[in-house]
C-alpha cells in the first residue's frame, strides 16, 4: 500500500522540479542563517543564486560528522532556538555526542515518512505495532512510534530488553507488526524456541529492521523463525532517523529514498565526485525538508548504488541497495554507532593502560559482544591480580557510560598487542552476517 500516493509515484520531471525548488530554498536559508554553512560556502565560492539546477548541487561543500562536532550542540541549527521542539542524539567519533533537532513541523514530516515506511510493508490501521526500538536520544523508538500512530495503527511502546516478557505481550496483545534491529529480531526467535512458543501462535505479518547492517541470510532466518515478511529499513539521526529509505513488500530489493525530502547521491569516496546510477560508491544525502536541523550534502560514509530501474510497486523514488560497507571504522554493536577513537578517548583518560588496544567483537548467538584488549604499562604488569581487575572493571564502566554498550576489557602484557607500520587495525570483526 502507497501511504502518500501523490508524492510517491511522482513522474520523476515534476520530482526533480520539487526537488530544484526545496534545494534553493534550503539553500538560500541556511547561507542566511548559520554561520558555519556560510562560511563553508563562502570558502569554496559558491553562493545560494549559483544553484540553478539540480546538478549545481555537486559544487556545495559536503557536511561531515566533524562538523557536527564542531558546532556541538546546537551550532548548525537553522531556526531560532525556541521554535526547536525536540532533539536527539547519537554517537560522536569522540566524547560528545552528535545533536539534531527538529521544529513541530519536522516531526510531523518524519511521522509522515515512517507511516510512508510502515505503509510500504503493508501496516494500517487495525495493525498492532511492536516497538522494540529503543526509546530514548537514539531516534529509533520515537521515530517508528509516531509513524505507526499516524498510520492509525496501535503501538505497543515497549523499547528493548525484557525479551520473555516481550513474547508473552505479542501473545496476548495479538502484535501483528514487529519494529526491531535485525539482530533484536533473532534474539526474540531464540526466547521463543526456549519459551516454547511457535511463530504460527502469534500474529506477526511483518518486520520493520534497520540500524544495523544486515544479509539476506538474516533475512531469511527472520522469516523462517517469525513467519513474517522481514523488510530493511534505513535511516540515521543526521539526516532524521529511521524513515529515510525503505525497501517495499512487492519487490524486497534496495531501499526506496524519500526523494521529496531527501536528495541522495553517490559519490567516489576518493575524487569525491558524483556517480552515475549503477555506480558503488558512498551515500550522501541534502535533506531539502527539514527546518530545524537540514543537512547539506551529508557524508553518511556507508557504501551502496542507486538503483533507477522502475519498480513493480510503482512507486518512483529511486532506491539505494542494501548497504555493503562503510568508508570509516564505524561498528555497529547491537544497533549502537560505536567508533574506535570513543574507546580510545577513554583508554586515554586510565593511567594504567598504554594507547595499544584492539577492539574483538563477536556474534554469541544471536547478540552481538564486544572485548577490548589493552596493554596494561610495566609499572602496573607486576602488581597483584585485585589491582588489575579492578582496573579492568573501570574501564567497562567508563566504556559503558561513554558508549552506551556494554563490554569485557581483557589487560594484556605490555607490548603483546601487534604494532602495524601504517594505520592500525583496531577492529577485529569476527561477525559472520
Ligand atoms: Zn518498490
Amino acid at each position: 500500500m502507497i501511504w502518500n500516493e501523490e508524492f510517491e509515484t511522482l513522474p520523476r520531471e515534476a520530482l526533480e522540479a520539487i526537488q530544484l525548488k526545496r534545494l534553493k530554498h534550503l539553500v538560500e536559508r541556511v547561507y542566511g542563517f548559520v554561520q558555519p554553512y556560510r562560511q563553508k560556502m563562502d570558502e569554496a565560492g559558491v553562493r545560494p543564486e549559483d544553484i540553478k539546477t539540480l546538478s549545481d548541487l555537486a559544487k556545495l561543500p559536503f557536511t561531515t560528522k566533524d562538523d557536527l562536532r564542531d558546532n556541538y550542540p546546537f551550532g548548525l541549527f537553522a531556526v531560532p532556538f525556541e521554535q526547536v521542539v525536540r532533539v536527539h542524539a547519537s554517537s560522536g567519533t569522540t566524547g560528545k555526542p552528535t545533536v539534531v533537532g527538529y521544529t513541530r513541523r519536522d516531526i510531523e514530516t518524519w511521522a509522515d515518512l515512517m507511516a510512508r515506511t510502515l505503509s510500504a510493508g503493508g501496516a494500517g490501521r487495525g495493525d498492532v505495532v511492536h516497538n522494540a526500538y529503543g526509546y530514548g536520544l537514539f531516534t529509533g523508538g520515537l521515530g517508528a512510534h509516531y509513524g505507526a500512530e499516524r498510520l492509525g495503527a496501535t503501538v505497543v511502546p515497549i523499547s528493548g530488553g525484557n525479551t520473555k516478557r516481550q513474547v508473552m505481550i505479542m501473545q496476548d496483545f495479538g502484535s501483528t507488526v514487529l519494529c526491531s534491529t535485525p539482530s533484536y529480531a533473532l534474539n526474540i526467535a531464540e526466547v521463543m524456541e526456549e519459551m516454547k512458543v511457535a511463530p504460527e501462535s502469534l500474529k506477526l505479518r511483518v518486520g520493520f529492521h534497520g540500524a544495523e547492517p544486515w544479509s539476506e541470510n538474516m533475512r531469511d532466518e527472520i522469516e523462517k523463525k517469525l513467519g513474517i515478511d522481514a523488510l530493511d529499513i534505513y535511516g540515521l539521526s543526521e539526516v532524521m532517523g529511521p524513515g529515510v529509505a525503505c525497501e517495499c513488500l512487492e519487490a524486497k530489493k534496495g531501499l526506496h529514498v524519500f526523494e521529496d525530502c531527501f536528495i541522495p547521491e553517490i559519490i567516489d569516496p576518493d575524487t569525491f565526485q558524483p556517480l552515475p546510477p549503477g555506480q558503488k560508491g558512498e551515500l550522501v544525502f541534502t535533506t531539502i525538508k527539514k527546518e530545524a536541523f537540514p543537512v547539506i550534502r551529508y557524508r553518511t560514509k556507508d557504501i551502496t548504488r542507486l538503483i533507477a530501474d522502475p519498480c513493480p510497486c510503482g512507486r518512483t523514488f529511486y532506491r539505494i541497495e542494501r548497504l555493503s560497507g562503510r568508508t570509516d571504522d564505524m561498528l555497529i554493536i547491537r544497533g549502537v554507532n560505536v567508533f574506535p577513537s570513543q574507546v580510545e578517548h577513554v583508554l586515554m583518560g586510565v593511567d594504567e593502560v598504554e594507547p595499544h588496544y584492539q577492539i574483538v567483537v563477536d556474534r554469541k548467538g544471536t547478540l552481538d559482544v564486544m572485548e577490548v584488549q589493552v596493554e596494561v604499562n610495566e609499572r602496573i604488569f607486576s602488581d597483584e591480580v585485585k589491582k588489575l581487575e579492578k582496573v579492568s572493571k573501570h574501564i567497562e564502566k567508563e566504556i559503558k557510560e561513554m558508549l552506551g554498550v556494554s563490554c569485557t576489557v581483557k589487560l594484556v602484557e605490555p607490548k603483546t598487542i601487534q604494532r602495524s607500520e601504517g594505520k592500525a587495525k583496531r577492529v577485529i570483526d569476527n561477525r559472520k552476517l
